[in-house]
């Protein structure tokens, strides 16, 4: 029942088919005892295995199919993988990658060739300085980000503060200048943001993780590693920032860092739509992959400030595919991406020896990080709190997106009209909040350099809520965790959660370059200091805490629930969250957090970045197959019949066969010589699509019985120069002299494909997939000849939910 949509409802409207032995319904035949029936839906039909099926009635069928579905449904609960899933649909414009490497004449020459130690150990030293030098370009991007965010923010920030402390005295009395002044630089800088991204680089939209991770995942997804995406992305987040909008640079640096990983990687410059080839050693699919997760790790190391963090996340989080020697690869780009980010924020402040800067974002040392036992409970209860607000961004993001889809994305001009509107209710609201709650503190902001303002104070102290919004979200989440506990009052923090939440919700998404680490973490800071208060004032003499009024704990905990809420990360967030804080003993605490909010979460709904794929109809396979597809067998879900090449095909019917069909991948075989037709016969190799148009566009043919004149001079490298997506069989052009002529795939095809049985269940094929970044499985009989194609878009389209009770298996299309 893989490839139905069954429910209840469904059911009923099938009517009882026989079926022959072959599996086709033969309806009005004479059935006799013994014949199978198969149920028939409007457009499918599936074979029902009853032995007496000629007392099986529909009801019966139905009841049977129920029962045993009620099951099956109770199982998968134990799973716990009964979490709503989002949109149900594949877009079929994303490619997988050939992340396989094809096994060719052509590759096997190259590797029997005789190469000396030296330069054996030269390879391996350039592999090396290539992961070094993604470690420096990350820190230097990083480096550069920061300064430039600090620089212009220190700017805005001051400027208002100096209309805000003129304006709100009686005298004045313009306070309708710094709001205007606020909302025209919000507005202003957001517009700039937002047509960077609408118009000129899509690709840099949002944090760019859920397209990162789907890349080492497998899937194609062409401009996300480009320059012009690289440029976009970095200028965009800066723009973002200084945008007042709630959201982070932290994200979004794991995608620079990508970018600048394949850059390095590929060896070459774009030069006025051509390229400068400085070394092509790396480029091959495989190896890119590799060093866009070291990209990955060193961006959020550079972020955090957390080597470890970050290769944890590139595995947790990105990176499919992973072997020892990768991991510390991975690890040695992150380190240096950390320490070069150090040693330049160091030397911008002026003591480049000092080394006091690790990453953009620090938690900096608490001075009184210690818990007791009793204070546990509080923890857990907190985390389950996180779990549920994580959860309720998660739909909230969903809807928004969905509808943003459907009525505001169809205008490029609307995108960029919402994220201005949204940086100006952004400041509008912060404005508001700051005018209405007189909450004057005369309580010294952790941070001397901090901005306020003393709007409404009259002479006394300054306006809490301001320490909050006069800042970077970065600054403000650091005021949150450090700051004394009588720094914000009750109202003032509810009051700045909810607001920070909706337009947390509402910024992620946006046509801008925006991270979700920062605002989760401000929005979970907020709110565990409103429970730290609580704490304080319910056991006014137990707590450790009380002596000391320590909230930052509690902010802290609240922050890492949050995010785990949102994110469902859970090892890499808790290491991240360590080496921020620097500090090994809340580590204990900080898991729990992750884990329990992750827990909580997973009840209700799938992470945000898993949300972003599903909706982005991208094709992941996810670390597991789908449980309880023990049953299902390659036969039940191959394509069939195969189209099938001979090793020397007629050029012409290549090009017919490729106008006609998209497929990627064609198995070669070799005729029998016993039979006629010329589509049976043992299968000999495969050979990609992409690979007969390169051949096709290259000319690489002859008359029969010659050998091409140009076969020996095509290289790896001409396969590798072109991008699959770049060449397209419309744009080749053929004579009709060139149709007769003949085409040999035998130097170029994969002479050792992997091939399954028939009997191969889908949880094997699965983990084939997965654990080899299979790209197409040829499934062959017993006589070694191809009898279906499975890709690996074929097995991501299967998904499994369960409504009313019911389990639904569906294919998507
Ligand atoms: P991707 O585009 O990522 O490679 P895909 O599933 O879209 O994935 P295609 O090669 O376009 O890949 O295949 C489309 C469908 O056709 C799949 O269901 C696949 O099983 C089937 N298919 C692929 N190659 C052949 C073939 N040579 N003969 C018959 N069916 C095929």
């Amino acid at each position: 029942f893989q490839s139905w949509n069954l429910s209840q409802a469904k059911i009923n409207e099938f009517t009882v088919v026989p079926v022959s032995n072959d599996g086709q319904f033969c309806e009005g035949k004479q059935t006799g005892n013994g014949h199978k029936f198969g149920l028939k839906s409007p457009a499918q039909g599936y074979d029902v295995e009853a032995d007496q099926s000629d007392t099986l009635t529909q009801n019966s069928i139905t009841s049977l199919l129920s029962s045993k579905f009620r099951d099956v449904a109770k199982r998968w609960r134990q799973y716990g993988v009964d979490s709503p899933r989002f949109r149900k649909r594949l877009h079929s414009k994303w490619e997988s990658m050939n992340y396989e490497i094809i096994d060719s004449q052509l590759q096997r020459k190259l590797n029997e060739e005789k190469v000396s130690k030296r330069k054996l150990a030269m390879l391996m030293l350039s592999n090396w300085l290539v992961y070094f030098a993604i470690g420096i370009g990350t820190a230097l991007m990083a480096a550069g980000v920061q300064i430039i965010v600090e620089l212009i923010a220190h700017q805005k920030f001051s400027l208002l503060k100096t209309y805000l402390d003129k304006c709100s005295t009686d005298k004045e009395n313009c306070l309708y200048q710094p709001i205007l002044i606020w909302m025209s630089i919000n507005v202003g800088i957001t517009l700039l943001a937002s047509a960077l991204v609408t118009y000129l680089q899509p690709m840099a939209a949002g944090s760019g993780i859920p397209l990162i991770k789907s890349y080492l995942n497998g899937v194609r997804i062409p401009g996300l590693l480009s320059l012009q995406a690289f440029v976009a992305k970095c200028v965009g987040v800066v723009l973002s920032i200084l945008g007042g909008l709630a959201c982070g640079k932290e994200g979004p640096m794991a995608h620079s860092g990508g970018i600048i990983a394949a850059g390095i990687g590929k060896g070459r410059i774009p030069w006025f739509k051509k390229y400068i080839d400085l070394y092509g050693l790396f480029r091959t699919d495989h190896n890119i992959r590799d060093l866009v997760a070291a990209g990955a790790a060193s961006g959020v190391s550079a972020a955090f400030g957390a080597p470890v963090g970050g290769t944890l996340f590139s595995v947790e989080e990105a990176a499919s595919f992973w072997n020892t020697e990768l991991v510390w690869k991975v690890f040695f780009s992150a380190m240096v991406a950390c320490f070069s980010t150090n040693f330049l924020l160091s030397a911008y402040e002026g003591h480049p020896t000092q080394l006091s800067n690790p990453g953009l974002v620090r938690f900096n040392t608490f001075p009184n990080l210690t818990f007791d036992l009793i204070e546990i409970p509080v923890f857990i209860i907190m985390a389950a709190i996180g779990g549920l607000i994580g959860s309720l961004f998660v739909v909230m993001n969903y809807k928004l997106t969905v509808f943003r889809q459907k009525y505001l994305h169809r205008k490029k001009w609307i995108k960029v009209v919402e994220a201005s509107l949204v940086s100006g209710v952004s400041a509008l609201a912060a404005f508001v909040l700051m005018f209405t709650i007189k909450d004057c503190t005369t309580a010294e902001p952790y941070n001397g350099h901090a901005f306020n303002t003393t709007m409404g104070c009259d002479g006394e102290g300054h306006n809490a809520m301001s320490t909050m919004f006069l800042t970077t979200p970065e600054g403000c989440l650091k005021a949150l965790l450090h700051d004394s506990y009588d720094n914000y009052s009750v109202l003032t923090l509810v009051l700045f959660v909810t607001v920070f939440f909706f337009l947390g919700v509402w910024t992620y998404g946006l046509s801008v370059s925006s991270g979700v680490f920062i605002p989760s973490l401000t929005i979970g800071a907020a709110w565990g200091r409103l429970i730290g208060l609580g704490v304080i004032q319910l056991f006014p003499n137990q707590v450790l805490t009380s002596k000391a009024k320590d909230v930052g704990k509690y902010a802290l905990i609240g922050a890492a629930s949050q995010l785990g809420g949102c994110l469902r990360t859970t090892i890499s967030l808790t290491v991240i969250i360590v080496e921020c804080t620097g500090d090994i003993t809340f580590g204990l605490c900080i898991m729990l957090a992750l884990m329990i909010s992750k827990w909580v979460g997973d009840f209700f709904t799938t992470g945000l970045y898993d949300m972003n794929v599903e909706v982005s109809g991208i094709p992941l396979l996810s670390w597991e197959p789908p449980p309880l597809c023990d049953h299902v067998y390659v036969s039940d879900f191959m394509s069939q019949p195969v189209m099938t090449f001979l090793p020397v095909e007629k050029v012409g019917h290549v090009y017919e066969c490729l106008m006609g069909e998209s497929f990627n991948g064609f198995p070669i075989i070799e005729q029998d010589p016993n039979c006629d037709s010329r589509y049976k016969g043992k299968l000999r190799g495969i050979i990609l699509r992409f690979q007969i148009l390169v051949l096709l566009s290259k000319k690489v043919f002859c008359q029969e019985g010659q050998v091409p004149s140009n076969q020996n001079s095509i290289t790896l490298k001409d396969f590798q120069k072109t991008s699959p997506v770049a060449v397209r069989i419309e744009d080749i052009q053929l004579t009709d002299q060139e149709k007769q002529y003949v085409i040999d795939f035998r130097p170029f095809m994969n002479q050792t494909p992997y091939t399954v049985s028939l009997n191969f269940s889908m949880p094997r094929v699965f983990r084939l997939f997965r654990g080899l970044g299979l790209r197409h499985l040829v499934v062959v009989s017993d006589e070694f000849e191809p009898i279906g194609m499975v890709t690996r878009k074929d097995l991501a389209k299967y998904r499994a939910e369960i409504k009313k009770g019911m389990l639904h298996m569906e294919h998507l299309t």
